[in-house]
């Protein structure tokens, strides 16, 4: 059988046995890949490097019955500054699952793949607050995979003023005339509008680059995780855990 050359991020490492893992892959080709790897966790195994989670590595897969074995791995950054800070770490976890949920088996993406690396860098070495990484990797995937927010205008007139309104269920920006009662809103304030067009309509590097006060900070974050929620309809440990580690009270939430 021919072997699968692709380079790849570990979004997942499942311990199976005493001494293999599966991995959970996004491969840049391919899109999602379960491969697993035989001695991963002896300290003898020249695959421990490769295997790591968050690793981004060129990896040689070949095919089997139920999934991909590794033949090699070969690291091309280890984001292992991720693993020395609790908080980095619990940003990185999450976005990882959060990714493992959203993209396709053998459908890779190259736009994605590059936003990722650049989070997973930023996630591993910035001084900039994690919490706005956070926010531009998660509407940016949402853009990815055709479930980004309409913030143009109202998503029942068009219309451009007296935008009140953030709707999750109804994919986004709602005026003060076509609310209806039974329509679950968010109240939208102008701030944070700006925000969530700026990071959505510049282009994948310079997203990153926004910056802005701690309140316009939360209520996005808010704003965000709503819209995940609704639209990616699951509830991540990894987020909860996060959100604790943050100091955020769910309940209040
Ligand atoms: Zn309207």
């Amino acid at each position: 059988m021919e072997l699968l050359k692709t380079e790849g991020v570990v979004l997942k490492r499942t311990k199976v046995g005493d001494n293999d893992v599966i991995l959970t892959i996004f491969s840049r080709e391919k899109g999602l890949i379960q491969a697993s790897v035989r001695g991963a966790r002896s300290l003898k195994s020249r695959m421990s490097a490769g295997s790591a989670l968050f690793t981004y590595a060129e990896f040689v897969l070949k095919p089997g019955r139920t999934m991909y074995s590794v033949s090699s791995a070969e690291p091309k950054e280890s984001f292992y500054q991720l693993a020395t800070n609790i908080e980095r770490l619990a940003f990185a976890t999450y976005i990882a699952d959060l990714t493992a949920f959203c993209v396709r088996e053998e459908g890779g993406d190259e736009r994605l793949f590059s936003i990722l690396l650049n989070t997973l860098y930023l996630f591993a070495n910035s001084a900039r607050d994690l919490r706005l990484v956070k926010c531009v990797y998660e509407l940016k995937l949402l853009d990815c995979i055709g479930l980004a927010p309409e913030l143009s205008g109202c998503v029942r007139c068009g219309d451009v003023s007296e935008i009140d309104y953030l709707s999750p269920a109804e994919g986004g920006l709602l005026c003060r005339s076509c609310k209806r009662a039974e329509d679950m809103v968010r109240p939208l304030d102008e701030q944070s509008l700006i925000a969530m067009r700026y990071i959505l309509y510049s282009d994948d590097k310079r997203a990153f680059a926004f910056s802005a006060g701690e309140q316009v900070t939360k209520m996005l974050e808010d704003h965000i995780e709503a819209f995940v929620r609704t639209h990616i309809d699951r509830d991540f440990y990894s987020l909860t855990y996060l959100n604790t580690i943050l100091g955020k009270d769910e309940k209040l939430r």
